[in-house]
């Protein structure tokens, strides 16, 4: 199957002909494989006419009957993986089997949604004098619109996508211009399902005049993003107008302590497996490596080995362990995290530079001896580049994990049932692994806290970010 041709979704059609685009390209060979319609501002005002006008039969229908639809697209979703896989590492690079297991788990946040979305319970609550009920329902905020990044193309809009229509809302996305193909054939497999025209529309175009363009309407009742912390406050901003609900999944610069109890073998061959998944541009990516003084260099010669032992190549081909940056932004961010890393001191054990000038690919590097003030210990990499520093003690490094602004994910590893409580009593994110990385899950919340952002998609968080309370109390 070759790319395709992504194109907006409004009211149940495509439209390809609109006001320009933009090239979609292959990172992995720097081609254009495509192009991506952009919106007209007219199109963008249909799509939320669209969204509105479906909303109230969307929201009256059993919970049951819209489990059936997001249960049926999930069906095709994993019927149609294997096009779809080969589609997002076309646009976006990650290698194939990354691609696929990304596929297979937007399916599974449908199918949770569609079951979920039965359990929106709600309470009665006992009255202060007889004759009177006092129920809480839930009901859905209203129609909602979405901005997705182009690192995860199948799994950031599914998150949004199930949250929303689980819970009776209607949507807008608008996914990443640079990966529209992979959104493009999730909302194909809703439309096939039989989903109603207006609840699920796609749209494209200069993200900051559609953010702004959407948000706008107060129509739109709920925004839910993904992306950096900047854009993200800026959105929020936005919202104030209108006061619409918010999400915000946004940057994180994951801790990973590593105790002097733990294994260094083990937990170097995790750690950098969990960093180097695709090309380390994940918002939960392990990133900061803390390891205690006494294991330190077993750890980081475990680490280096296995950043040296990736292939970097061409996400299609068979063998290759790690795919090229999404774009050319992230190389030049690369760049600018070495070259401070050597300015500040930093020692590259491995990597450290661009392969070739075809394609967006890094070597997966490590760097030591840093200060902890260094760009790589302050900034999310979003990238193949991996700080590793010592620690002695625990109270010290909770610290300095904590210092930063951000606190999405964290990591830790240890033998100790003591240190693994006190970790998960004061390290402030919205994630923690202890001797696991797998935090991620469709039942379980994945959001982050401080400038991380607000709110969780995924568990029963998930579904209430798409809900808001009615209290009715009734006499008689
Ligand atoms: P960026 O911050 O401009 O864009 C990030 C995403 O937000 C893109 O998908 C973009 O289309 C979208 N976006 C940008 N401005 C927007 C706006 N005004 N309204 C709506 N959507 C908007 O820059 P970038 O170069 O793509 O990425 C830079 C940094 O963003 C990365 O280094 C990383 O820290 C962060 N990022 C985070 C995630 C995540 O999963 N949390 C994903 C992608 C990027």
């Amino acid at each position: 199957m070759s790319y395709g041709a992504p194109a907006l979704f409004i009211n149940g059609t495509t439209r390809t002909d609109t006001r320009g685009g933009a090239d979609v390209i292959n990172p992995a060979t720097g081609d254009v494989i495509g192009r991506v319609p952009f919106a007209a501002a007219a199109e963008l005002d249909e799509a939320i006419g669209a969204a509105a006008n479906a909303f109230p039969a969307w929201a009256k229908m059993p919970a049951y009957d819209r489990g059936v639809i997001l249960r049926k697209a999930a069906g095709l979703v994993r019927e149609r993986v294997n096009d779809i896989a080969r589609i997002l590492t076309l646009e976006q690079g990650k290698v194939l089997a990354e691609a696929r297991g990304e596929v297979l788990a937007s399916a599974e946040v449908f199918e949770w949604y569609a079951e979920e979305g039965r359990r929106n319970y709600g309470r009665l609550v006992p009255a202060r004098a007889g004759g009177i009920r006092q129920m809480v329902v839930s009901e859905p905020v209203g129609p909602a619109v979405a901005f997705t990044p182009w690192n995860f193309p199948a799994i950031t809009p599914a998150r949004k996508i199930g949250g929303a229509l689980a819970a009776g809302c209607t949507l807008v996305l608008k996914a990443a211009e640079e990966t529209p193909g992979t959104a493009f054939e999730l909302v194909r497999a809703f439309a096939d399902a039989g989903l109603p025209a207006g609840v699920l529309n796609l749209v494209f175009g200069v993200p900051s005049e559609v953010s702004a363009h959407l948000i706008a309407s107060p129509q739109i009742r709920k925004v839910s993003f993904t992306g950096s912390v900047a854009v993200g406050k800026g959105l929020v901003r936005l919202c104030a107008e209108n006061l619409q609900r918010t999400t915000m999944e946004l940057g994180g610069h994951a801790p990973v302590i590593v105790c002097g109890d733990f294994d260094p073998e083990i937990a170097g061959k995790v750690a950098a497996g969990g960093k180097y998944r695709n090309a380390g541009q994940v918002c939960v990516a392990p990133s900061r490596f803390f390891v205690h003084e006494s294991i330190f260099e077993k750890f980081t010669e475990r680490f280096v080995a296995y950043a040296k032992g990736l292939k970097v190549g061409d996400g299609l081909t068979e063998g290759i362990t790690m795919g090229p940056l999404a774009n050319d932004r992230r190389l030049q961010a690369m760049d600018k995290f070495v070259a401070d890393a050597e300015k500040r001191g930093g020692k590259v054990r491995a990597g450290g530079k661009r392969i070739g000038n075809r394609g967006f690919f890094f070597e997966p590097t490590v760097v030591t001896d840093l200060p902890d003030d260094a760009l790589l210990m302050t900034s999310e990499p979003f990238g193949p580049v991996a700080p590793i520093v010592p620690f002695k003690d625990l109270d010290e490094v909770i610290a300095r994990a904590n210092s930063l602004s951000v606190g999405l994910a964290g990591y830790a590893f240890t033998k100790s049932t003591a240190a693994a409580e006190k970790l998960a009593a004061n390290l402030r994110v919205g994630m923690l692994g202890i001797n696991t990385l797998a935090i991620a899950n469709p039942e379980t919340p994945f959001g982050g806290v401080k400038e991380s952002g607000n709110g969780s998609e995924g568990g029963v968080e998930g579904l209430q970010a798409y809900l808001e309370a009615k209290l009715v109390a009734q006499m008689g």
